[in-house]
């Protein structure tokens, strides 16, 4: 029997992971629809291939190249955020989530009110409005698997355990691009410097948050929201071969330790065929030629991010919607060049300093809630980096 899927931000580096994934197989899957924002040839390209039912745009003004790319296929085409969710709501057995950023949330929520399968890469989602997503698949009897590379591993390390026994989560940070680079440079750094990671080839922002460690202080709070796990036995280490993607330590102190290569078609590639197993087009590693695992403390004053998440799962609420949405505001002024490097972190902490009364961690948590309070703090984040333009 053939599965139905569909790839919310097909043409994006996880996106495009899943595609090749699904294409190996094409009697296993039938393809609902597929996503994308500007990358219209792409998109066409893909549903091309994969027989889409129907292909989504984000953008209206994209629409008129999308459909010229699939006149007389019969595929279905749409632009817009509600045309995404009406897409991401078609029934499916199994619904990657792989847009960038906040914009997932609405696509995401709709596929899982259809009782899917939910494949969350949008590890926003989880951070803005995690118990409205989980109350929402509690409510249609979906599930939610982790696709990034650390939650998939404490998922992995979690199979058959009772998570009482849990004493720590530890996920690995790479260290980004600038690792080994002194403090006092770190102020200069370039836009083309940060979006290049020594590791792992991903999409331009996530690059750039994981120099900064946006990535992982994101990380560590969906952690917290996906496993239900007390923030103070979530632990970040250093390790510099991404190489191990998670620990978890239980109670008779026994550490289990998820280990692979750098490759988002593991993690993609067990989401997909849970809770089997299959064969998967990565690379086997040689642990002699690897030779050895190095790990380091993180550095609080290099990595104020790591704080700032402390900060929301302290506070909780709409703390996590405020701080994702400061932080993707942040995120654009530094790659418009208005702002340097290290004033991301700077913007951040003013617009915590500036909403933390606000009441946050008391506020329900609906799309409607979660969407002020973005825009709200995107706001906020703007007047901030006007103030350190440089
Ligand atoms: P990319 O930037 O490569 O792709 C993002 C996708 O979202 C593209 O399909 C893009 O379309 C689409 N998109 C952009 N803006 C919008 C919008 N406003 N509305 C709807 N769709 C939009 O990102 P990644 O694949 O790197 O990351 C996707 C998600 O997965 C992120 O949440 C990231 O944190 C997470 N993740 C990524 C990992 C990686 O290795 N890349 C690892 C773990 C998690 P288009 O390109 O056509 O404009």
């Amino acid at each position: 029997m053939t599965r139905k899927v569909s790839i919310l931000g097909s043409t994006g580096s996880i996106g495009c992971s899943t595609v090749g994934l699904i294409e190996r197989k094409p009697d296993t899957f039938d393809v609902v629809a597929l996503t994308g924002g500007r990358n219209v040839t792409r998109l066409a390209k893909q549903a091309r291939a994969l027989g889409a039912e129907i292909a989504v745009t984000a953008f209206d003004d994209c629409l008129e190249p999308l459909r010229d790319a699939l006149s007389g296929t019969g595929i279905e085409v749409a632009a817009g955020e509600m045309a995404l969710c009406e897409a991401a709501g078609r029934p499916a057995d199994w619904v990657m989530s792989a847009i960038v950023g906040a914009a997932g949330l609405p696509p995401g929520l709709k596929a899982l009110e259809q009782g899917t399968t939910l494949a969350l890469a949008n590890k926003e989602s989880l951070v803005t409005a995690g118990s409205l997503l989980k109350s929402t698949a509690a409510g249609s009897g979906a599930r939610i698997l982790p696709v990034d590379s650390e939650h998939s591993a404490v998922f992995q390390g979690l199979v058959g355990e009772d998570i009482e026994t849990v004493e720590r989560v530890i996920i690995t940070a790479s260290g980004g691009a600038f690792r080994d680079w002194p403090m006092e440079k770190l102020a200069s750094a370039t836009l083309a410097e940060a979006s290049s990671h020594p590791n792992w080839d991903m999409g331009k922002r996530i690059t750039i948050d994981s120099a900064s460690m946006f990535n992982k202080a994101l990380e560590i709070i969906e952690t917290h929201e996906f496993f239900n796990i007390d923030p103070d036995k979530i632990e970040v280490i250093l390790h510099p071969e991404s190489l191990i993607h998670a620990l978890v330590g239980f109670c008779d102190g026994a550490l289990m330790a998820h280990v692979g290569p750098h490759d988002m078609r593991h993690a993609i590639g067990y989401a997909l065929n849970w809770p089997e197993r299959d064969h998967l087009p990565v690379e086997r590693l040689n642990l002699a030629e690897i030779g050895q695992f190095t790990f380091h403390e993180p550095d609080d004053e290099r990595y104020p991010a790591l704080a700032q998440a402390r900060w929301v799962m302290e506070e909780g609420g709409l703390a996590g919607a405020v701080f994702n949405a400061a932080k993707e505001r942040a995120l654009d002024g530094f790659i418009e060049e208005r702002i340097g490097f290290l004033d991301m972190a700077a913007v951040v902490a003013d617009v915590i300093e500036i909403m933390s009364g606000e009441g946050l961690g008391l506020a329900a948590i609906t799309l409607d809630s979660v969407q002020q309070a973005d825009e709200t703090a995107r706001m906020r984040a703007g007047e901030s980096i006007l103030r350190r333009q440089r």
